[in-house]
C-alpha cells in the first residue's frame, strides 16, 4: 500500500523522531502513535455508548444489540484519564466523541469540558444522529465542543421512520438547527446512500445543506452491520453520487485534503455559512480507499485500542487502567497498538473479514 503524501510530509515534519520509530520501535521518549507504513495517528475517535436511541437498518437489526455490561464501560474519570495521556503524551490533536450515540451519554457534556481543559488543547467534535440536541447544544458550546457532524440520510419523514426505524425526523432537524444557532460551526452532516431506499436524494439533500449552510459528505455504505448484509453490489459508490450531483456543476478542489477522510468538491455559485466557497464530501471507503494517509486511532466504550475501523484484533487498555497502571505503561500499549495497524482495510481481498463488532460499537 503506498503511504500517501500527507503522511509523507508529517513524516518529514518530525524528521529524526520517526527514524527513531523505524529502528527501534515505540520507545518511551517518543512521543507519536505512529504505525510501520509511516503513518501518525493524530485523530482519536473515542465511543462513549454502543447504545442507541436509533435503529438504521445500515448499522443495527430493529431489535436493537446485546449491550455491553454497565461495569465494562469505561467511567467518565477513565475516558478522562485516557484522553489525557492520548493529548498529552501521545500527539493527539483532535478528539472526536461518538458512539452509539454519545447524547445518551450522561456525563457528555463533562467529558467535552474536561478534554478542554487539555493543554494542548485538542480540537473538539461530536458525530450525532441530532435526538436531543436541541436541548444540549448550548451546554457542549459553553463546554469547549467546537463543532458537531449530524447523520441525516433523508429529508422525508417517512422515509427517516424507515430507515432508522425511529419517528424522530422532526428532532434531528431541530438538532441541526440548534447546532448552528450554538455555534457549533461548520455543523457538517453524514448521509449514507442506499440504493432502492434513498439515493434519489442525493441532490435535494445538498440543496438543503447549501439552503441552510450545513457541510454535506455522503459516506459509502461499509461492511460494518450487526447483520452482515452489506453487499458490494448493492452499495452506492462514489462514482454514482457524483452522478447524481451532475446538476450541481461541481469542480475539483484544490484545497488538499491532507489526511481528510472526505474528498471534497467545489459547488459553484454557493458559498458556505462562514462565506467561503461551499463545498460537498464523498468518503468513498470503498471505491477510494484512503488507508494511506489515515491518522484515526480509536477508543470504544470498553476501554479498547482498535488501530482501524476494520481491525480484527484490539488492545485492551481498560485492564491496565483498572490494575492500577501508570500513565506512560499505558501510552507505551497505546503505542504498540497502533505499530499494528494494517496498511489497507483490504474490503476487496477475498480474504477480508467483517470485523465481530459493528460499527455502533466501534464507534464509528
Ligand atoms: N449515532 C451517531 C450517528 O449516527 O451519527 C454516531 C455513531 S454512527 C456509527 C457514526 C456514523 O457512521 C453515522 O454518520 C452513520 O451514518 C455512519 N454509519 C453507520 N453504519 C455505517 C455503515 N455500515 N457504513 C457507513 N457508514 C455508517
Ligand atoms: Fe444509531 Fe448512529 Fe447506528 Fe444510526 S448509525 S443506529 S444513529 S449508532
Amino acid at each position: 500500500m503506498r503511504v500517501g503524501t500527507a503522511a509523507w510530509e508529517r513524516i518529514d515534519s518530525i524528521g529524526e523522531c520517526f527514524e527513531e520509530i523505524s529502528r527501534t520501535g515505540p520507545v518511551a521518549s517518543v512521543t507519536v502513535l505512529a504505525d510501520r507504513f509511516g503513518r501518525i495517528a493524530t485523530d482519536l475517535r473515542v465511543s462513549l455508548t454502543d447504545r442507541c436511541n436509533l435503529r438504521c437498518t445500515y448499522c443495527m437489526p430493529a431489535e436493537g444489540l446485546a449491550w455491553m455490561p454497565q461495569p465494562q464501560q469505561l467511567t467518565d474519570d477513565e475516558v478522562n484519564r485516557l484522553v489525557r495521556i492520548a493529548v498529552e503524551q501521545l500527539g493527539v490533536t483532535e478528539v472526536r466523541f461518538t458512539g452509539g450515540e454519545p447524547l445518551i451519554r450522561r456525563g457528555l457534556v463533562g467529558i467535552v469540558a474536561a478534554a478542554a481543559r487539555l493543554d494542548p488543547r485538542p480540537q473538539l467534535s461530536v458525530t450525532t444522529n441530532g435526538i436531543g440536541l436541541d436541548r444540549v447544544a448550548g451546554a457542549l458550546k459553553e463546554a469547549g465542543l467546537n463543532r458537531v457532524n449530524v447523520s441525516l440520510d433523508t429529508l422525508d419523514p417517512a422515509r427517516f421512520h424507515t430507515l432508522t426505524r425511529r419517528d424522530r425526523h422532526a428532532d434531528v432537524l431541530a438538532g441541526l438547527r440548534a447546532a448552528a444557532d450554538a455555534g457549533l460551526t461548520p455543523v457538517k452532516i453524514n448521509t449514507v446512500l442506499m440504493r432502492g431506499v434513498n439515493d434519489d436524494e442525493a441532490a435535494a439533500l445538498l440543496q438543503f445543506a447549501l439552503d441552510h449552510g450545513y457541510q454535506l459528505r455522503f459516506i459509502e455504505q461499509m461492511p460494518l452491520d450487526a447483520q452482515h448484509q452489506w453487499t458490494r453490489a448493492e452499495m452506492v459508490t462514489a462514482d454514482e453520487i457524483l452522478a447524481a450531483l451532475k446538476p450541481f456543476d461541481l469542480r475539483p478542489d484544490n484545497v488538499s485534503r491532507g489526511t481528510a477522510p472526505a474528498e471534497t468538491w467545489l459547488i459553484p455559485h454557493h458559498v458556505d455559512a462562514a462565506g467561503e466557497p461551499a463545498r460537498v464530501g464523498v468518503i468513498a471507503s470503498v471505491t477510494r480507499p484512503f488507508c494511506g494517509d489515515c491518522d484515526r486511532t480509536r477508543l470504544t466504550a470498553d476501554g479498547q485500542i482498535r488501530n482501524c475501523l476494520f481491525a480484527t484484533d484490539e488492545s485492551d487498555l481498560r485492564k491496565l487502567l483498572r490494575d492500577g497502571a501508570p500513565d506512560n505503561e499505558i501510552a507505551d500499549a497505546w503505542q504498540v497498538a497502533m505499530r499494528g495497524k494494517r496498511a489497507g482495510h483490504g474490503i476487496d481481498d477475498p480474504t477480508f473479514l467483517q470485523p465481530a463488532r459493528p460499527m455502533s460499537a466501534i464507534g464509528g
